[in-house]
């Protein structure tokens, strides 16, 4: 049947070139997608947050933040070892972990502090909203500087947290 319409928002189903839609039974992904997405359901919060990310899905609100770490070299190393998953524990001489919510502001730390010790690197990822809320944004420094404490403690539900993978967006040397 080439004139089905998904029976939520009455999108034509599986038009080519349209990858929302694909026909999930009757309903188009773009709808199916967003429920499963805000229902928590992991595997579709990951593809729909990179479909928003695309500029797919303009009217949707993720139920995710999204934040950025400058990294060095070592902790880099063992992000990549979890599988890109995961930031690695804290040392006992840092019992703060300080994700940032602003991207200039890693390119800023990655390129003026770990770059001269050895390479820095800016990674990106999504953590859930739900968990974030329980945490103050600080402000530090200029207007645009804000970044979350998460006490090394809370490391591992933080990680938890992280929706999909961890991405290096920008390499400082
Ligand atoms: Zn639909």
């Amino acid at each position: 049947m080439a004139d089905e319409k998904c029976t939520t928002c009455g999108r034509r189903l599986n038009v080519a070139g349209d990858e929302l839609s694909a026909d999930c039974g009757g309903d188009c992904w773009g709808c199916v997608g967003e429920a499963e997405a805000d229902g928590g359901y992991e595997p579709s919060l990951e593809k729909v947050t990179e479909e928003w990310r695309r500029g797919l899905r303009p009217n949707w609100t993720p139920p995710t933040v999204t934040l950025w770490r400058p990294v060095g070299e070592a902790e880099l190393r063992l992000i990549e070892a979890s599988g890109w998953r995961a930031f690695p524990p804290r040392l006992p001489d840092q019992p703060i972990f300080y994700p940032v919510l602003n991207e200039d502001y890693a390119i800023q730390i990655a390129r003026d502090w770990n770059a001269p010790r050895g390479g820095g690197w800016v990674t990106r990822f999504d953590v859930k909203r739900a968990f974030l809320d329980a945490y103050a944004p600080q402000q530090v420094g200029g207007r645009a500087h804000i970044e979350y404490w998460i006490p090394a403690d809370d490391l591992a539900a933080f990680n938890d947290a992280i929706v999909g993978e961890i991405t290096v967006t920008a390499e400082f040397r």
